[in-house]
């Protein structure tokens, strides 16, 4: 055991620089997605198809990427699965869709990445789970062979350790280690710092194996927010690794929604965090693709990064009995989203427009002033009319039964002229994937 487990902050970082990393380049084809060394923090997410279900995970793996995840991460869990994976590779290139894949690999990585090459090549990037890839000398061969094949394929890795799965024997050393100590740890400290030591021997190991320091990520997911915040900041302040993260398990709807942005926010806020995926599990029959947008909406809300327009919206209350302006702020957030596809070529920048939905007059000139674009409703007895605000200035009043389509129409008109110029700008050209 090295030093004692720590729950402030990790040394040098404060909310107001990026800690410090090596960088690690994933690649499929011409497409770089780059994390760590100062690279914005990259959203990524998982599949939930069955693997060997080529058609269906290309699908859902498109849909992902056509949503904003940069990577994606496929299981591979079986030879079945494996045996499938080119296939994957190839349906989504003859798509267009040129994200990276990675393959989540647990029990028998060593098996599948050696037995299918060709599964080996389609990847860009393997996560391994130490915790989970034997015991004893087993153990050390099958990482040694998973590693030899990420060094013959120049493919980086993820070392992710689970406190669901962390090695038993590592933690049993640990313990025995603590149990020596002149104070020692209390149980829950103790389990941080197994996780944090598996996470940073294993890289040590795969490095000493051949594998690149710029090739090596690491993960220790758990699921209970204030032990993510204590691990990750004694993981931050031991290496400079790329860190990826996620609350583990974070659970359904809202409650994974505040789960994950509650500790993954204060991860941020202090430099600590390199790629995040957020952990959701989908209501039945729900959108998979959910959990990108948690995660484009923690980074644009903590001014981290821009994805789409964000709407400002008010809550509502009993100065509007009617729905119109819920129908409104609804109906003008999806379809901003929903133009990004081709708005982030064609208008550089649009992602950083504000737009201002407004219940009643109280508040709503005001906010509408601050946004790019605002619109105001008219409250319960106030007259019938919703000025439209443009660059802080009144501009049209709009009334009667289609303010929705014209204030849609306001919005579109004011992306064309606004951003539409900065289309042709050389300086935009080929931005960072
Ligand atoms: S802007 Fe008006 S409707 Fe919206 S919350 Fe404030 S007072 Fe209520």
């Amino acid at each position: 055991m090295t030093e004692p487990i720590s729950s402030s902050p990790a040394p040098g970082v404060s909310s107001s620089t990026r800690r410090a990393t090596r960088q690690v380049i994933i690649r499929h084809g011409g497409r770089k997605v780059v994390v760590g060394g100062g690279a914005p923090v990259m959203v990524q997410s998982m599949t939930n198809t069955d693997t060997a279900d080529a058609i269906a995970t290309a699908i859902q793996v498109k849909e992902l990427a056509m949503a904003g995840s940069e990577v994606v991460r496929i299981t591979v869990n079986s030879p079945e699965a494996a045996k499938e994976v080119p296939a994957i590779r190839e349906q989504l290139d003859r798509m267009g869709v040129d994200v990276p894949l990675v393959g989540d690999f647990h029990y028998n990585g060593h098996k599948l990445l050696t037995q299918f090459p060709g599964c080996a090549e389609a990847l860009s990037k393997y996560r391994i789970n130490p915790g989970n890839i034997g015991k004893g000398e087993r153990r050390e061969d099958n990482f040694a062979q998973m590693i030899e094949v990420a060094c013959r394929f120049d493919k980086p890795v993820r070392i992710g350790v689970n406190w669901g799965s962390l090695d038993q024997e590592l933690l049993a050393r640990v313990m025995d280690e603590n149990a020596r100590r002149a104070e020692p740890l209390d149980a829950q400290l103790v389990m941080h710092e197994a996780l944090v030591t598996s996470a940073i021997e294993n890289a040590e190991r795969a490095e000493v194996l051949g594998l690149g320091r710029d090739r090596i990520i690491l993960s220790c997911k758990v699921s209970g927010v204030q032990d993510l915040i204590a691990v990750y900041r004694q993981l931050a302040s031991r290496c400079d690794y790329p860190l990826h993260l996620g609350l583990t398990e974070a659970g359904m709807g809202s409650k994974g929604i505040v789960a994950s942005t509650a500790a993954l926010a204060v991860l941020l806020q202090e430099g600590i965090g390199d790629t995040i995926r957020i952990s959701l599990t989908p209501e039945p029959g729900g959108d998979r693709t959910r959990e990108v947008v948690v995660a484009q909406e923690l980074l644009q809300t903590m001014g981290l990064r821009a994805f789409a327009p964000m709407v400002i919206a008010c809550p509502g209350c009993g100065r509007t009995t009617s729905t119109v302006f819920q129908e409104l702020a609804a109906s003008i957030q999806g379809w901003l989203r929903g133009q990004m596809p081709i708005w982030k070529s064609r208008y550089p920048g649009v992602e950083n427009l504000h737009v201002a939905v407004m219940g009643c007059v109280v508040n709503g000139p005001g906010e509408s002033k601050h946004a790019d674009i605002g619109i105001s409703l008219p409250g319960s007895g106030e007259s019938p009319v919703a000025p439209v605000f443009v660059d802080g200035a009144r501009s049209v009043t709009l009334k009667g039964e289609h303010i929705a389509e014209e204030f849609q129409a306001i919005v579109a008109n004011y992306v064309e002229r606004r951003f539409g110029a900065e289309e042709k700008k050389p300086a935009q050209i080929g931005e960072p994937a």
